[in-house]
């Protein structure tokens, strides 16, 4: 039978249900009066309630179990802890984290299962909770009673009631605490390690630009050193040259010996001058006198010295100029190397019959880095076109590194491979550009593309 929740409502229900179970059980109806009948349903009543209550008691006793054995074996440890920190009460996982029985453990303190530097930590959470009624956490390391440490994540939250205390919930985070050790150990060893790789690449780099260093400064030393009396060799080759012309009449003058001493003293010495001038580029010592110059000025002065070699070797050389302005901001003698450097390779790679042709024309170049992207200034640009072996597509870039010679041309002979390289420097130098393509008709073009004014800083 259900309790109802009005008392008197439940009585009178009762009642009837009393009635209801004398009349069936036919009690025989003496002929006695009201009050004799009264009492016997008075007695079932009380029967009937009593059987109520037990059922109530059983259902709440078996409530209680349930919610004990939610309590005993929850994931955490539970237990409440008196104002003087003693233990009053502690659930079955709580005692088996600090590996005690529970009626043990209800006779100790909590601090004496805290690891000495983790107390003044434990006593700040304690006293806050107890007197904010703030509920807080902190992690502590714990000792069970068998003197292993573990570590415990501790919530700790006053209990309502009038008496101090706090309840205490304790969760295991002991392989939490290995994995962030580990982690840590891990972060260590490579954080060492990337120091060690870090110190070890700068050393090396140190090494290395210590090694270019003093290869540019060998570079520069030795070129000197090798320039001068190498001009004395010269020199005294073309006054015995001019001599022997004199006095020869052989078929194979002494004349002849010494324009070959001389001609070999020419090709060193320009391998000097390259070797020096990347030298110079490398060490940062390469000066540039920079002004605004007349460029078609500086390519005549240079055809004028290549016009004679291109006519030895049969190729005609033409130069246009479709611009009005042939101007550009530059050092004439470093800008007229470069030409001289194009003009001397296209008639290198050039055959007899052949032509070369220079151009200038107005051209433009993308604005220093400050300005709105999509921005051009305005540049001067030549090129030099011509009719020769050309250049394998996949080399157009690399013929400007440095000792490169393309695949084409490489068992011709004779260059070092530094004149582009060096040409390419000079030019971004100015900030302008220097590129290679090739003719659809065959033969390459060279384009140099300079500022017309100074760069901004
Ligand atoms: P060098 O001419 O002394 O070898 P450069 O740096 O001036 O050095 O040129 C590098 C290489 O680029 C040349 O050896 C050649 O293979 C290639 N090259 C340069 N100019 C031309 C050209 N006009 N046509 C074909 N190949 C060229």
């Amino acid at each position: 039978m259900k309790m109802q929740a009005n008392p008197e409502l439940a009585r009178q229900v009762l009642r009837r249900a009393a009635e209801a179970k004398v009349a069936i059980a036919e009690v025989p109806r003496f002929d006695v009066d009201d009050l004799t009948h009264e009492l016997h349903v008075h007695q079932v009543e009380l029967e009937m309630q009593n059987e109520d209550l037990r059922a109530t008691r059983a259902m709440a006793e078996a409530a209680r179990d349930r919610y004990r054995d939610l309590f005993e074996s929850a994931p955490v440890g539970y237990m409440m802890l008196r104002k003087s920190g003693r233990i009053s009460e502690i659930n079955q996982t709580g005692a088996d984290l600090l590996r005690i029985a529970p009626t043990q453990a209800t006779l100790g303190y909590f601090e004496s299962f805290v690891a000495l530097e983790y107390l003044f930590r434990w006593h700040r959470l304690f006293t806050k909770c107890l007197d904010s009624g703030v509920a807080d956490q902190c992690e502590l390391a714990l000792v069970r009673s068998d003197g292993t440490r573990w570590h415990a994540r501790v919530r700790c939250q006053r209990a309502p009631g009038p008496v101090d205390a706090c309840r205490l919930v304790l969760t295991d985070i002991t392989d939490l605490e290995e994995a962030r050790g580990a982690l840590q150990q891990s972060r260590d060893e490579l954080e060492a390690r990337v120091q060690a790789r870090t110190a070890e690449a700068v050393a090396l780099r140190n090494a290395a630009d210590a090694a270019n260093r003093a290869k540019s400064e060998f570079l520069a030393n030795m070129s000197h050193e090798l320039r001068t009396p190498l001009h004395a060799i010269l020199s005294f080759a073309g006054i015995g040259a001019a001599k022997a012309a004199q006095q020869d009449s052989g078929a194979y003058s002494l004349g002849q010996y010494f324009d070959r001493i001389g001609t070999s003293g020419n090709r060193l010495l320009a391998l000097l001058n390259d070797l020096l001038d990347m030298a110079k580029i490398e060490s940062g010592h390469l000066q540039f006198d920079m002004a605004k110059r007349d460029v078609a000025a500086i390519t005549s002065d240079v055809l004028v010295e290549i016009g004679v070699l291109a006519k030895a070797r049969g190729v005609e050389v033409a130069f246009e100029a479709t611009t009005g302005d042939p101007t550009a901001w530059c050092d004439t003698l470093r800008i007229g190397q470069v030409i001289e450097n194009l003009l001397s390779n296209a008639v290198k790679f050039t055959p007899s019959g052949k032509r070369i042709l220079v151009t200038l024309s107005a051209g433009d170049l993308p604005s220093d880095a400050a300005a709105a992207e999509g921005d051009t200034r305005s540049a001067l640009r030549l090129t030099v076109s011509d009719e020769g072996v050309g250049i394998p597509e996949g080399e157009l870039d690399a013929v400007f590194d440095k000792f490169f010679q393309s695949s084409k041309t490489r068992s011709d002979g004779g260059g070092t491979g530094l004149g582009l390289a060096i040409s390419r420097e000079i030019v971004w130098a100015h900030g302008g550009t220097l590129t290679a393509t090739n003719n659809a008709a065959g033969g390459a073009t060279f384009v140099m593309t300079l500022p017309r004014q100074p760069m901004a800083d």
